[in-house]
């Protein structure tokens, strides 16, 4: 299929079926955490990139395929959505095709704009992101299209938030001395309490960032964070046995969780396939760890498992 994908599974909105109606790396930001490499065609241009028919045709098709086996529809681009053009006529023929919930993964930008006000008013869920808490800190980390400004679209998303009937979930991207000390967070919180939010869901550059020197945060922002946003939901810490990882460092990592945490040794793989190693990789990793008497592994209730070795 050429525009939808899944369903896959997501931390925040369960199996979600995926619509992507924008040419791949078309956005008007141009992120330095970007997990989908640069913006090839940065542009703020609402278009109708690809017929609205065919991608309609390719939803029915999906929707009957995996009847019951996701929770939301998810209009989710190689870019930004909402510079497709025709939106609103997707998120409404969606409603007809499917009854679960819609919704919009968007960069926020053009909400202070009627027409996508309009388009998105009908879903049920929309996720917009905030990662600055000022123009200046806006255009470093997001590096916006030169035509979209701080303030304006800091009120699109006060006003849409005002007339919109259903959950609106803000997004933080936390990046270690960029938007991570507790002057800029607090501008941040600033602005998410002009916007009111149903929540706030704090995100870190799990995933290969575009810019190489991006890095995740330290531990420690957590209790800046709790001190600062008081309540929000870490994105990285599902409850589902998904550990967090706050570098690189395949090593360093695994010993970090197993200090305070055995792991299941299917859990390790999991939680550290996002370096991009499979699972052979993985067990031999864990293997030199032990042959170093760094880590050692046991059997509980017929599974393996990792833990420091401490003696
Ligand atoms: S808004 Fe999304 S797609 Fe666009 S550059 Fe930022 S992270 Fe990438």
């Amino acid at each position: 299929m050429k525009y939808v994908y899944g369903p896959v599974p997501s931390r925040r909105l369960g199996n979600s079926l995926g619509i992507d109606p924008i040419p791949s790396k078309t956005c008007n930001y141009q992120c330095i955490y970007c997990q989908l490499g640069k913006t090839t065609n940065f542009t703020n241009s609402r278009k109708k990139f690809f017929p609205k028919e065919e991608i309609i045709a390719e939803m029915e098709k999906a929707v009957k395929l995996n009847y019951n086996k996701f929770d939301y529809v998810t209009f989710v681009g190689s870019g930004e959505p909402t510079l497709y053009k025709d939106l609103d006529y997707l998120i409404t023929k969606s409603k007809k095709i499917s009854e679960k919930p819609i919704c919009v993964i968007t960069n926020g930008s053009l909400l202070y704009k009627k027409e996508v006000q309009d388009a998105l008013i009908n879903s049920d869920v929309v996720l917009p992101s905030l990662d600055a808490g000022d123009e200046k800190s806006f255009i470093k980390i997001n590096r916006p299209h030169p035509s979209i400004e701080f303030e304006k679209m800091i009120q699109g998303l006060i006003d849409f938030r005002k007339k919109f009937r259903g959950e609106f979930w803000i997004e933080v991207m936390l990046m270690r001395g960029i938007n991570d000390t507790k002057e800029e967070l607090s501008k941040i919180k600033e602005k998410i309490d002009l916007i009111k939010p149903d929540r706030i869901d704090i995100n870190v550059p799990i995933r290969p960032p575009v810019e190489k020197w991006v890095r995740i945060p330290e531990i420690n922002v957590i209790s800046v964070l709790n001190e600062i946003f008081g309540e929000f939901n870490n994105i990285n810490y599902p409850e589902d046995g998904h550990f967090s990882i706050y570098s690189f460092d395949f090593d360093k990592e695994v010993i970090s969780i197993l200090e305070r945490h055995p792991m299941r040794q299917d859990q390790i793989i999991k939680t550290f396939s996002c370096f991009g190693l499979n699972k052979n990789e993985i067990n031999t990793k864990l293997k030199i760890l032990q042959s170093k008497n760094k880590i050692k592994k046991f059997n509980y209730n017929d599974q393996i498992f990792w833990k420091l070795n401490v003696n």
